[in-house]
């Protein structure tokens, strides 16, 4: 039976034939399209302040891909796909031209994803902690559920925006 899988789509720098990020992204959708993956639903791309040590905007997006294929050729099919948009190896977090996530595989979950640090993690690891990947994933999936913390995408989210708690001490 196919499964739906969500893939988020990142992208903070402009490509000579689609242009800015935003236009990176919708060039993005078009391809894992064209690679076979049914596409179900997308979120509308967004742009996102950027964090970590990369200075530029990012444009963002979700969509959820309906396939056969199985949850590791589909992570080296993603990273293929971010090679012909021109990505080069680099620092984690750095400026990228396409950035290709599998945020959730249905209720598929990695085995000891608690402590897991290597290979492929599914759900993504810091899905819960990002404002830009839960905003386009309550878009199109808000009722999809975690299959650990046992919370709703749109909960995860509520639980994302609420201010944290000031460590003792800080002014
Ligand atoms: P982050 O994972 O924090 O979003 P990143 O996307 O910048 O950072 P990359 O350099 O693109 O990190 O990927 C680092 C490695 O993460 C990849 O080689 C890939 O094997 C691994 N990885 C683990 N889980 C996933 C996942 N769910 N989706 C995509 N890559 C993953
Ligand atoms: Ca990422
Ligand atoms: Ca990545």
């Amino acid at each position: 039976m196919p499964a739906i899988i969500h893939i988020a789509l990142g992208s903070n720098r402009r490509h000579g034939r689609h242009g800015l990020p935003q236009g990176v992204v919708a060039a993005a959708i078009v391809a894992l399209a064209d690679a076979g993956l049914t596409v179900v639903a997308r979120s509308a791309i967004r742009t996102t302040k950027p964090l970590g040590p990369s200075k530029r905007a990012f444009a963002n997006a979700a969509i959820a891909v309906e396939t056969n294929v199985a949850v590791d050729d589909l992570l080296t099919l993603l990273k293929q796909i971010e090679r012909d948009f021109g990505r080069r190896r680099g620092r984690r977090w750095a400026e990228r031209v396409l950035d290709l996530d599998i945020v959730t595989a249905g209720g598929a979950v990695t085995h000891d994803w608690r402590r897991a640090r290597q290979g492929l993690i599914v759900p993504h690891r810091s899905l819960a902690a990002r404002a830009f990947v839960l905003d386009p994933l309550v878009d199109i999936a808000p009722l999809w559920r975690h299959p650990v913390l046992h919370l709703t995408a749109r909960q995860l989210r509520a639980r994302q925006r609420r201010p944290k708690p000031q460590p003792a001490g800080s002014p």
